[in-house]
């Protein structure tokens, strides 16, 4: 299996050295509303990171009878991110009513959209192809000249931007979907891929058994026994099993990049100020008689 805990390790001292080079800490603001046992979760292991690299996490929670309109929500959500946030993101699910995070991101500065999940221009990368993308470059885990990329699964949050950042990095990339079919699919990792991104949703969705490149494995699933498990299995154990592991994988890779993404807004703010783009006034105070 790919060692992802021991690449995560490292990401984070790099994030560390960072922090440690700016003005002040950075904030994160994490807004949840409800009450999911999984979110509760999430929200916890972010607070932890956040903490472990020097963040200030700051958890805004909310009821879903705190606000009556998802504009009133929305305006909320803004208002903490002009506060003195450095990144701001809200936690999902959220409930039907107000589950539209692009709008709720809408009227917030690009730069502080840190899950990169509002579609602005400027916004950070997403966190999870950002992630992934910084595993495969970083451990150079395809080691060739032209290399072949199959993303598997077309979402908004996931699969296309994926398939974006492979591209932007030189990776010719082939897109699956639930229409592509199961032999097409499997065609392409088996005899044409260099490398495989299963972003899918279903538990065992993709046998490994006979693909021989390294498969990333976005999916979060639970199998009959209510352990969590990704998309891809393989039917005997191999030697050379090039998967990442669930969990142990994605997530973490996903919630580093969402620290890395902190501190590269905090790193742009402080860069713009030096460029002399903001006129900054330090006043005395004022003398009292
Ligand atoms: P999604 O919005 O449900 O998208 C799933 C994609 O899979 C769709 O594009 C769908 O195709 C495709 N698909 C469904 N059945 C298929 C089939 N039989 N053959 C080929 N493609 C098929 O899910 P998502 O948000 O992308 O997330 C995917 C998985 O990753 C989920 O398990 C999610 O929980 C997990 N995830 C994990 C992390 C992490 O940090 N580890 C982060 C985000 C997501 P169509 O477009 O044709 O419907």
């Amino acid at each position: 299996m790919l060692n992802i805990k021991e690449f995560v390790v490292e990401w984070k001292e790099k994030i560390k050295a960072r922090v440690a080079k700016l003005m002040r800490k950075p904030v994160l603001v994490i807004v949840q509303m409800g009450n999911v046992e999984a979110s509760n979760r999430y929200v916890r292991n972010k607070v932890k990171d956040a903490n472990e690299v020097g963040i200030d996490a700051v958890v805004a929670h909310f009821e879903e009878d705190d606000f009556e309109t998802i504009d009133q929500f929305k305006d909320k959500v803004t208002e903490l991110a002009l506060g003195c946030a450095d990144g701001i993101i809200v936690q999902l699910p959220l409930p039907q009513k107000f589950n539209d995070v692009r709008y709720l991101l809408k009227d917030i500065p690009a730069r502080l959209d840190v899950d990169g999940l509002s579609g602005k221009p400027g916004a950070q990368t997403p966190c999870t192809p950002l992630g992934i993308m910084k595993f495969i470059n970083d451990t150079n885990l395809v080691d060739k000249t032209y290399k072949k990329a199959l993303v598997i699964g077309r979402s908004e949050l996931v699969g296309r931007p994926m398939a974006k950042l492979l591209l932007d990095n030189d990776y010719t990339v082939t897109v699956c979907h639930s229409k592509s079919g199961e032999f097409a699919i499997r065609h392409l990792a088996e005899d044409w891929a260099d490398l495989v991104v299963c972003a899918v949703g279903r538990k065992n969705f993709l046998d490994c058994t006979y693909i021989d490149v390294p498969v990333i494995d976005v999916g979060i699933n639970f199998d009959e026994n209510g352990k969590l498990c990704g998309d891809c299995y393989v039917r005997h154990e191999k030697q050379n099993d090039l998967r990442s592991p669930v969990p142990g994988g994605v997530g973490l890779l996903t919630r580093c990049a969402l620290m890395e993404n902190t501190v590269r807004s905090c790193e742009q703010l402080e860069e713009e100020m030096r460029s002399g783009r903001y006129e900054i006034t330090i006043r005395e105070p004022e003398q009292k008689d």
